[in-house]
Order: C-alpha cells, then sequence, then structure tokens
C-alpha cells in the first residue's frame, strides 16, 4: 500500500534507533519492540488525529478504567519479509474487521477501518529494517485499544486509546508440544466473550494453563464450557486435527475464536485437494481415535505459532503420543502457508498486501 502524501496523522521520528542492539539471530518471542508505535486516542465521540512517534511508556491516570473493569482488546498478526526483501502484511482486514467485532462485545468504539489500514502500512514501512528475514522470523504486531476514562464507577468507558505497536520475533515454540484436554475449566461459554480478543478471556486462562504446566503439559485445549464433551480450541490457536487422512476443525462459534490461520489453513488444504470437515469433535471421538490410531496428527494454526505439530494428548490423565505418516499433512500446509507468505509460491487468493 502507497502511504499518502498527506497522511490523516502526524510522524515523529526517532533521533536515537534502538536498531544496532538488537540481535535478530536470538530473538525471544515479545521482548523486543521496533523505534515506533501508532497512537490515537478517542474522545467525544470521535476519534482524534493520531499519531506515529517512538516506543515508549504512556502516563495514565491510577482511576483509568482499563485498569478496574477490563475494556481491553487486541489482534496479532505478522508482516513478513519476502525472499526478494519486499515487505508485506498477511490479510490485515481481517485483522481489522475481527479488532473492530472484539470492539463491539466489548462497547468500545470501532476504528474505521481505512485509518487503521493506513496506520498499520506506515508503522510497518517507517520501522521496516526491523522486519526480520529468515525462516521463522518476522514482525508481530499488537494493535490494542484500551478505557482511559478515570472514573470508577462501572460502565463503558467515554474515552478509549488505540495504539500499534511492533516486535520482531523468532519461533513462538521451540521443541515438541504437549498438550492437555482441560475438562474442567472454561475459557469461554455461550453469550460470553469468547470469539472476542478481550484481554480478560487470557487472563482467565492463566491459572488452569499454571496448574496443567506443573502437571508437565505445555498447553491447554479448551472444551465446551457446558458438559466438557466437545474440543473447542487452544486459548491462542484453533486445534485441527487428522483424522483417517481427514482434515477435522471444530466450527468457529461465540466460544471459538474465528483465527485467520485457521481461514487461511482450511483454504489451502482445499486447494491441496486434502480432504476436510468442519464439525464438532468430541473428545470421546479423540481419545478412540488416538488408542486406535486413527487419529494421526493434532496442531494448533494462529498468527503466533503459525502451525504447530502436537506431540502428545492427555486426556483424563493418560497420554496419547501422535505418530505422523511423512510428509505430514501439517508440514504440508505450513509449507504453503510460508511459501505464500514469503514470495516462493503464488499468492493465489491475493492475501499478501504490500506495505
Ligand atoms: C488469536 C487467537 C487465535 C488465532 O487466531 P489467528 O487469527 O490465526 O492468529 C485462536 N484462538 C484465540 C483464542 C486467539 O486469541
Amino acid at each position: 500500500m502507497m502511504i499518502d502524501t498527506k497522511p490523516s496523522f502526524d510522524i515523529h521520528q526517532t533521533e536515537t534507533s534502538r536498531l544496532e542492539q538488537v540481535d535478530f539471530e536470538n530473538l525471544d518471542f515479545g521482548r523486543v519492540f521496533s523505534d515506533h508505535m501508532f497512537v490515537m486516542e478517542y474522545e467525544n465521540g470521535v476519534w482524534q488525529r493520531g499519531k506515529i512517534e517512538p516506543y515508549g511508556p504512556f502516563t495514565m491516570s491510577p482511576a483509568s478504567m482499563v485498569f478496574h473493569y477490563g475494556q481491553a482488546i487486541f489482534e496479532g498478526m505478522k508482516a513478513y519479509r519476502s525472499e526478494n526483501g519486499d515487505v508485506t502484511l498477511f490479510r490485515p482486514g481481517k485483522n481489522i474487521a475481527r479488532f473492530n467485532q472484539s470492539a463491539t462485545r466489548m462497547c468500545m468504539p470501532t476504528v474505521p477501518e481505512d485509518i487503521f489500514m493506513e496506520a498499520l502500512a506506515a508503522l510497518v514501512k517507517l520501522d521496516q529494517n526491523w522486519v526480520p528475514g529468515g525462516d521463522d522470523a518476522s514482525l508481530y504486531i499488537r494493535p490494542f485499544m484500551i478505557a482511559t476514562d478515570s472514573y470508577v464507577g462501572v460502565k463503558a468507558s467515554d474515552k478509549y486509546a488505540f495504539s500499534i505497536f511492533t516486535c520482531p520475533v523468532g519461533a513462538y515454540y521451540k521443541g515438541s508440544v504437549k498438550v492437555k484436554v482441560e475438562r474442567k475449566f472454561t475459557r469461554a461459554a455461550e453469550g460470553g466473550t469468547g470469539y472476542a480478543k478481550a484481554a480478560g478471556n487470557y487472563a482467565g486462562s492463566l491459572y488452569p494453563s499454571m496448574l496443567a504446566r506443573k502437571e508437565g503439559y505445555d498447553q491447554l485445549i479448551w472444551t465446551d464450557a457446558k458438559n466438557h464433551e466437545y474440543i473447542e480450541e487452544s486459548g491462542t490457536m484453533n486445534a485441527m486435527f487428522v483424522v483417517d487422512g481427514t482434515l477435522v476443525s471444530p466450527q468457529t462459534s461465540e466460544t471459538i475464536l474465528d483465527g485467520v490461520t485457521r481461514n487461511s489453513v482450511l483454504q489451502l488444504a482445499e486447494d491441496l485437494g486434502i480432504p476436510v470437515e468442519i464439525r464438532r469433535i468430541t473428545v470421546e471421538e479423540l481419545r478412540k481415535g488416538l488408542a486406535v490410531g486413527k487419529v494421526t496428527e493434532a496442531f494448533g494454526v494462529g498468527t503466533a505459532a503459525t502451525i504447530k505439530p502436537i506431540d502428545e494428548i492427555g486426556i483424563d490423565g493418560i497420554n496419547y503420543p501422535l505418530h505422523a505418516s511423512t510428509p505430514s499433512v501439517s508440514s504440508l500446509l505450513l509449507n504453503e502457508l510460508d511459501g505464500i507468505r514469503r514470495g516462493k509460491i503464488e499468492d493465489r487468493h491475493n492475501w499478501n498486501i504490500p506495505v
């Protein structure tokens, strides 16, 4: 996307780039922040003029409503460096639309799509030297919105801040992944906020995740809130399984976040002629399928971790290892998805947006 000569916001560039201090060979996920951020405030019923400025702290009142009642939403997306050096955003329109759905659910104002897109493109373009090349590396982009009114009564805030910052990142998970099917705690219930990227959803997932880690698991697979009978998702990744050679994924719902990676992977499976079923999967089906080797693969799909094969699944205290045949379905899909993102495979669905 070309940047307008008259952007809808001001740009204050840093005089002291921190780029030289970054060890791009050893990037931890989400601990290194690029030089600039975008900030735009909402007041008196309208979005004010935004700005790109050096990355730095916010000054906030202790009574800021986000601290008390949790009106906070976010997105996670990535910019990739193609083989030819170009920088592209992957399906940013989907993230913008989802951000606004999250905003509506949390009683927050939506962000005009054109301003959001322009801010993303301008920010990534300005910090384009922060976009790493290399197989697992990319620029993670974190748009978010918080309630900023100073008020202690419970109501929707009148003031908000919308901001975007970016992080050069390497791989999210290193090594193998062992997950536990959670049958006691709940991430999302019908009528709740599970489909929104609302901060509180993640806060509520930390304690059950910590308990699972104590039992030796890396991640949870959540089940439905009513009876813990149906597989939902992994909490930052959607879940997919290979059952008798068919790719199976639970349909998105009020309680399962509609992932951009999931949507893309399902399309690519169709392109590759892999049979796909979008349907509910019971814990029982999974248990039996794992026991007799009908379920050959399980993997999480999400922006941060891309496609992450699961090595072992724990159900009610019994661990079932997975034995994918080679090449695994997940590796075929990852190769396709990554190839498109990095300009090695034709972008036949026009998913890459150049900045
Ligand atoms: C972000 C997220 C995902 C993955 O969505 P992507 O758009 O693919 O990154 C899945 N589940 C939850 C709960 C999430 O927050």
